[in-house]
């Protein structure tokens, strides 16, 4: 990206996600006047997949997509900038970052991974090409738009059961694929999948493709004890199978523990200097969007000592002064 100049344009800071971490760490960093670039995939994450949060202080329940936007409005009315952009590797040359992207290249003094967590693919043919159209991941965010419709919903989460649910509520038929033959962790909300009629139970199955030209047209799937393949028509296919850490662009950058997770300090750090982590994308036991919300003020403000320090200016510590003495 280069400036007004021609010159290539180099940010204080680029954060990597823009979900409860990464917006609050946008929102620190803005209030330190670093000049901050925000890359993220999508708006909000896994917290606006859901349509109530009923914990985080302040607010008694809200949904999650408009307590991200709110998030994200504070951000930028103290100057956050946003591009809506996967990053697919990131690099350090003589203290200087370049993270790449899907469709540019960035370069910042410091960076914040906050990249949280990916939702789980098929990883079955068809599957990448009918992504968006009618192959979904999240219920929550699409079920309205199958209204009516005969869908799949597809693993063996909480969420699968609860996205079968929803859907069925919505006048859909829907067919509940699991590789397993049921849902121990989740006894009650799977006897209410069981007694309703709108939705049919493929237990011991496994997705082989999605089938679709423009669209998703149907799901192929095979059961462990079946002789052949069964095709279902569907207009979607819901994969609720959870999440992963998709870390691999990081590269050696950082250290990850068997999860995948980064590996941090206390104060948000990671083994290389000017290179910080937060929310979700770390080591968290808990997974909360007021934790992964603190995690990215933590490391934003580590990021900013970091900077500070890096140009030889004084370190202010707190964060309620208006103004620096
Ligand atoms: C269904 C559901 C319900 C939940 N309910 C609650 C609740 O009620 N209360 C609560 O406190 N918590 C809840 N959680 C947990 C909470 O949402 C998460 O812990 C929190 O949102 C994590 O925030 P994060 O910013 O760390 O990561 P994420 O929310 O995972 O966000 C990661 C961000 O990074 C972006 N990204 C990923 N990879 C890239 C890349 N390569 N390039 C660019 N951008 C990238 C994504 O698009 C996303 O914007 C829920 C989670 C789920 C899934």
């Amino acid at each position: 990206m280069k400036d007004s100049s021609g010159q290539e344009k180099i940010y204080d800071v680029i954060i990597v996600g823009g979900a409860a971490a990464g917006l609050t760490a946008a929102l620190y960093c803005a209030r330190r006047t670093l000049h901050t670039l925000v890359l993220t995939k999508s708006l909000g994450g896994q917290a606006a997949m859901t349509p109530a949060i009923e914990n985080y202080p302040g607010t008694k329940k809200i949904a999650g997509v408009d307590l991200m936007l709110q998030f994200q409005n504070h951000a930028k009315s103290y100057g956050a900038q946003f591009a809506y952009e996967t990053v697919t590797s990131l690099t350090k040359e003589k203290e200087v970052f370049t993270v790449k992207t899907t469709t540019g290249q960035y370069m910042a003094r410091a960076v914040i991974l906050a990249f949280g967590l990916t939702p789980r693919n098929l990883e079955v043919p068809g599957e990448q090409g009918l992504q968006g159209k009618g192959v979904v991941y999240c219920a929550t965010c699409d079920a309205p738009l199958f209204k009516g419709k005969d869908v799949a919903v597809v693993g063996g989460t909480f969420e699968a059961l609860d996205a079968a649910l929803l859907l069925a509520r919505m006048h859909c038929r829907v067919t509940l694929v699991h590789e397993k033959d049921g849902y121990p962790t989740h006894k009650k909300l799977f006897e209410q999948v069981q007694q309703n009629p709108q939705i049919q139970l493929r237990m011991n199955s496994a997705v082989v493709r999605v089938e679709g030209t423009q669209k998703v047209e149907a799901v192929v799937i095979h059961g462990k004890e079946a002789a052949e393949e069964e095709r279902i028509p569907v207009a979607g296919v819901f994969v609720e199978k959870g999440h992963k850490i998709d870390s691999a662009w990081v590269g050696d950058l950082v250290e990850f523990d068997k999860q995948k997770a980064i590996l941090i300090s206390l104060n948000n750090e990671t083994k290389t200097p000017g290179l910080f982590a937060a929310g979700d994308v770390t080591p968290l036991r808990d997974k909360q969007v007021v934790i992964s919300a603190g995690e990215g003020a933590k490391a934003a403000l580590s990021a900013y000592h970091y900077l500070q320090k890096q140009s030889g200016k004084p370190v202010l510590l707190v964060d309620w002064k208006h103004s620096e003495e």
